[in-house]
C-alpha cells in the first residue's frame, strides 16, 4: 500500500457567490452560468412515455437536429445523443455538420456558448435547460477579469502576462483571452498551451494568467513543466488586489485564478489512501482538475478522454480507481466489466455534477418537441463582438503546436 502525503493546496476559504448557484432557475441572469427558469411546460418525470416521446420528436426532427452529449450526461439522456465527448470535441462536431439546423446540448451553459461560437450562424444551439450553468465558469466573471487586468497593470506587469483559460469558461471570458493575446486550453493540451504562451515574450519575465481553474493550471506548471509551488500565486477576486502584493505578482510565473470545479475539488489525499488501503494494487486515475495533492498521489493523471482510453487499453484483471465525475464513471463500470477490469469511483460519496445533471429526460423532451412544433426555444446565442473574440482565441489553440 502506498500511502503518500505531500504539502497541502492552499485551504479554499469559500466566498459566497453573489447568488448562489443553487437558486438556478429562479432568478434571471442570462449573462452567467445560473441560466433562467425555463419558459415552457415540462412533461412530468413520471410520465412513462418520456422515451418513446424524444424518440418520436428526434424522428421528427431527423437531420435538422443533431444531439450532443457531455461525458458527464446522466444515462437517460446520453442514450438521445448522436455524438458523446468533452465540451470541445462536441462543439467541433456540431460545426462539421452544418445540416443540422438545430444543435441540442446536453452538457452546460459554457459548453453551449462554444457551440454557437464555432457554428455557422444558420445553425441555432439549443440547451435543454438554461439553468444547466458551471459552477466553475461562474467563478470568474467579465467584470472581476477586467479588474485584475487593472492590478496587473497597476502592479506593472500586464504587459509580461499571456492570459490561457480553461475551455470551461464564459464566452467573455474567453474573448477577453483573446483580445489580450492568449488562447484557450482543454485538459488534454494546457501544456502545449502554456508552453505556447511562455514563448511569446521574453521566456524569463513571461508569466501568465490562468483562468478559472487553479487547480488545472498548478498542476500543469508544476507536474508536467517543472515549476516549483512557490512559482505560483493565487489571484483572489474576493480580496482587494487578489489579495497580492505588486512584489509577489512581479515574482510569480503563473497567476492563478481562484476557481475549481467544486465536483473534481472534492476528491482529496484521503481518498487516495482509503481506495489504495480497500484495493491492493488499484491504479489511482484522476482529472487534472482535482487538487494538487491529489494530482500528485495519483498514478496517473488525465482529461476525460485519456482516462478512457486509459481503461480501454487496461489489461484484464486490472482494477482503477477513478477521479472525476460520477455519471461517467458508472458508464465505464459497467463498460469494462465483462473485459474483467473492476472499475471503482475514488471517493465514498457520491459526486454527480449537480448542474450537468439538470438536463434530464423531461427538459430533453420538452426541447426536441417544441422544436419539432416549429418553436424555438432556449437558444444560446453569442453576441457577434464576443463571439470574434473569443473565436481569436479558440483558433490560437487550434493552431498550437
Ligand atoms: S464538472 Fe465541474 S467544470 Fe464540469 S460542468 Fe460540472 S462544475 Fe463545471
Amino acid at each position: 500500500m502506498r500511502v503518500v502525503t505531500t504539502a497541502q493546496t492552499p485551504e479554499l476559504d469559500v466566498q459566497p457567490t453573489p447568488l448562489a448557484l443553487l437558486l438556478l432557475g429562479r432568478e434571471a441572469d442570462p449573462k452567467s452560468e445560473r441560466g433562467v427558469e425555463c419558459p415552457g411546460d415540462l412533461p412530468s418525470p413520471s410520465d412513462p412515455d418520456l422515451v418513446e416521446r424524444a424518440r418520436a420528436a428526434k424522428e421528427k426532427l431527423g437531420d435538422k437536429v443533431f444531439v450532443l452529449g457531455h461525458h458527464y450526461q446522466r444515462d437517460e439522456v446520453i442514450q438521445f445523443a448522436d455524438v458523446t465527448g468533452d465540451s470541445f470535441k462536441l462543439a467541433r462536431d456540431a460545426a462539421a455538420r452544418p445540416e443540422a439546423e438545430y444543435i441540442v446540448f446536453c452538457g452546460v451553459h459554457f459548453m453551449a456558448e462554444s457551440a454557437d461560437i464555432l457554428t455557422s450562424d444558420d445553425q441555432k444551439v439549443v440547451l435543454p435547460d438554461l439553468a444547466a450553468g458551471c459552477s466553475m465558469a461562474d467563478m470568474a466573471t467579465a467584470e472581476q477579469v477586467a479588474e485584475c487586468w487593472d492590478v496587473l497593470t497597476e502592479a506593472g506587469v500586464a504587459e509580461q502576462v499571456v492570459p490561457v483559460s480553461y475551455m470551461n469558461s464564459s464566452a467573455d471570458i474567453k474573448a477577453f483571452t483573446g483580445k489580450h493575446g492568449g488562447t484557450i486550453c482543454t485538459s488534454s493540451n494546457a501544456k502545449r498551451a502554456l508552453d505556447w504562451a511562455f514563448e511569446q515574450g521574453e521566456p524569463s519575465t513571461t508569466k501568465v494568467l490562468f483562468l478559472p481553474d487553479q487547480h488545472l493550471g498548478r498542476n500543469t506548471a508544476v507536474r508536467d513543466m517543472g515549476m516549483s509551488l512557490d512559482d505560483c500565486v493565487v489571484y483572489n477576486p474576493h480580496k482587494p488586489n487578489g489579495g497580492l502584493t505588486a512584489e509577489q505578482l512581479r515574482a510569480a510565473k503563473m497567476i492563478l485564478w481562484r476557481g475549481h470545479c467544486s465536483v473534481h475539488g472534492r476528491f482529496s489525499l484521503d481518498s487516495v489512501n482509503d481506495v489504495r488501503a480497500r484495493i491492493p494494487g488499484v491504479n489511482v486515475l484522476v482529472h487534472p482538475e482535482c487538487k494538487h495533492e491529489v494530482v500528485a498521489a495519483a498514478d496517473y493523471v488525465g482529461s476525460t478522454e485519456y482516462i478512457i482510453k486509459a481503461l480501454e487499453a487496461a489489461p484484464t484483471g486490472s482494477k482503477w480507481a477513478i477521479g472525476t465525475e460520477l455519471n461517467l464513471v458508472r458508464r465505464l463500470a459497467n463498460r469494462f466489466a465483462p473485459e474483467g477490469k473492476e472499475i471503482v469511483f475514488l471517493d465514498k460519496t457520491v459526486c454527480f455534477c449537480s448542474t450537468m445533471n439538470r438536463i434530464d429526460l423531461p427538459h430533453l423532451v420538452w426541447a426536441l418537441e417544441s422544436l419539432a412544433e416549429g418553436n424555438l426555444v432556449n437558444r444560446i446565442e453569442v453576441d457577434k463582438e464576443t463571439e470574434a473574440f473569443a473565436k481569436l482565441a479558440l483558433e490560437r489553440m487550434l493552431a498550437l503546436p
